[in-house]
């Protein structure tokens, strides 16, 4: 633990400048010289975790094998450093504070006076120096969400520059901000990094690295005076440019020798950079030019960072068949009105991918997009939602079981072919009512399932209440709807098929939390696949 190095990265001058990505291009270099990296997240909203954050607001909800439920950043770093992370990586202000008070309650503090300085810092520099240990890290890059000057960071500021006091060389740290071109004077402008910096010094921080983001190119001497004004090594000035694919950045920062100036920073002697999974990946992205127009019928239509890490399994699954993948909105809500121009998306897209959801909101349409994807053998993917919505659908139509639904949207039906299984609740983790993280499925021999995965055992990730009811399970198998993957005690049903179909398949679980940028999931990569 005693050599454990910490890199923090924080941001200025705004939000959405790509922290997140910088962090993640940075444990990736470290990676690429076979450090052992780790990555986590502080963020400092007031909610214990993003579980109940609506995703209009948010993004997606990033499910961890241990059942976390995380920001969506944890996405980017598992797909960045290709290493599954823990609960430990995501820290927000609401689970410190949250603590702290239980801690309080239950007289820990001995009549003590509770303060955000020491107890919350105490209590997060803990949670940083935890999540390093269990991971067994080198090197542990500590993102701090936010921007410099945001009231409900100070903590986590206050908690790198303990940090970098602990640590000594040991803690770096790496400070994102933005060179704002000004069309007038058709010039960058460095005034607002300055400033940044500045606010940063008032906190007893001195950054090691400033990244500099900028749309346009960075001419070198701007880059010397941020190093002059903001008192840090001119090579440690990094630009930051926007490009095509946030996958080249780790490349574009190597080109500035990244990995070299941390390893000197950090006293890690001579090391070796192998980015060629990097290389050979983004050249693959740049080559795969044609347009593959894949449906994707949602709730949060247009809203890219709902549906990220399905975006980003359908895109990185293209790329591994030459293709570079488009999304088409389906509005389900629209189908469900018989909408002309909605229905005729349906036709024109390739294929269509049914993502995981909550909620009544465009149930119907969704069966009606099932619907069409079996009758016309329209290549189609159930996640999670999407496999249920198939199940209802089949019910319905060739089963003959009328208003066959799901317990989620009418309770009180009688026909519930998803439906709460209580007893499941002894082995949902945490003892929460839904079931969260990893969990192992067996997949039947002779199934598209074994096809498309290769093996028999697998273990995916899950967030969900309801399950396929198995009072139906035999009907369903007898008229061609196939359970091609269930728990190893065959009481939950995991993966299902329809068996007359080129390729219809839905999953219990989600894969797109698996998949990785240049590795893409198999089911997504056989879904395009078939599409080709
Ligand atoms: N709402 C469904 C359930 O809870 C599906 C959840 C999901 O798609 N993640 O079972």
């Amino acid at each position: 633990m005693k050599d454990t190095k910490f890199v923090f990265v924080t941001g200025g001058v705004c939000s959405s400048l790509g922290k997140g990505i910088v962090a993640s291009s940075t444990a990736a270099i470290m990676k690429a010289a076979n450090q052992k990296v780790g990555i986590m997240k502080l963020d400092p909203y007031l909610n214990v975790d993003p579980g109940t954050m609506s995703p209009f607001q948010h993004g997606e909800v990033f499910v961890l094998d241990d059942g976390g439920e995380t920001d969506l950043d944890l996405g980017h770093y598992e797909r960045f450093i290709d290493t599954p992370l823990i609960s430990d990586c995501s820290v927000s202000s609401g689970k410190v504070y949250s603590e702290v008070l239980a801690e309080e309650r239950e007289g820990k503090y001995l009549g003590g006076t509770i303060q955000i300085v020491p107890h919350i810092t105490d209590k997060l520099r803990s949670k940083v120096e935890l999540a390093a240990k269990k991971l067994k890290v080198d090197i542990m890059v500590v993102e701090i969400g936010g921007t410099v000057g945001d009231i409900e960071a100070e903590p986590f500021f206050e908690v790198l520059r303990q940090m970098k006091h602990k640590y000594g060389k040991n803690c770096l740290s790496l400070h994102l901000t933005l060179l704002p071109y000004l069309a007038a004077s058709k010039e960058l402008k460095t005034k607002p990094t300055q400033l940044s910096v500045k606010e940063l010094r008032s906190k007893g921080i001195t950054p090691d690295i400033i990244f500099c983001r900028a749309d346009l190119k960075i001419p070198k001497k701007l880059l010397k005076k941020v190093a002059y004004f903001c008192d840090v090594d001119d090579e440690a000035v990094i630009p930051a440019e926007t490009v095509s694919s946030i996958y080249e950045v780790p490349l574009r920062f190597q080109q500035s020798n990244l990995g070299n100036i941390l390893a000197k920073k950090l006293d890690l002697g001579d090391l070796t950079f192998d980015m060629s999974i990097w290389e050979n990946g983004v050249s693959k992205r740049k080559k795969a030019k044609k347009e593959l127009i894949i449906g994707l019928a949602g709730k949060y239509n247009e809203l890219d960072d709902a549906y990220l890490s399905v975006i980003e399994a359908a895109k990185a699954a293209g790329v591994f068949h030459g293709r570079k993948v488009e999304i088409e909105w389906i509005d389900t809500e629209k189908i469900e009105a018989d909408d002309t121009e909605e229905c005729q998306k349906l036709e024109s897209v390739a294929g269509i991918i049914v993502p995981g959801g909550f909620g009544n909101r465009g149930i119907e349409g969704k069966i009606k997009v099932a619907h069409y994807c079996r009758i016309n053998k329209k290549p189609y993917l159930g996640l999670c939602l999407g496999s249920q919505i198939m199940a209802m659908e089949f019910a319905r139509n060739i089963l003959d079981i009328k208003n066959a639904t799901s317990e989620e949207f009418h309770p009180k039906a009688k026909n519930l072919v998803v439906h709460y299984i209580p007893e499941q609740r002894t082995i949902r983790k945490k003892g929460g009512t839904m079931r969260l993280g990893s969990y192992p499925c067996k997949i039947k021999a002779g199934t598209l399932a074994e096809k498309v995965y290769g093996t028999q055992k697998i273990n995916e990730r899950h967030r969900h209440r309801y399950e396929f009811n198995n009072a139906y399970r035999a009907e369903f198998e007898a008229a061609g709807f196939l359970i091609s993957g269930e728990s190893p005690n065959g009481e939950l049903v995991e993966i299902v098929e329809v068996t007359d179909h080129p390729f219809m398949i839905g999953s219990q679980f989600h894969p797109e939390l698996k998949s990785r940028p240049f590795e893409p999931h198999p089911l997504f990569r056989d879904f395009i696949g078939a599409l080709v």
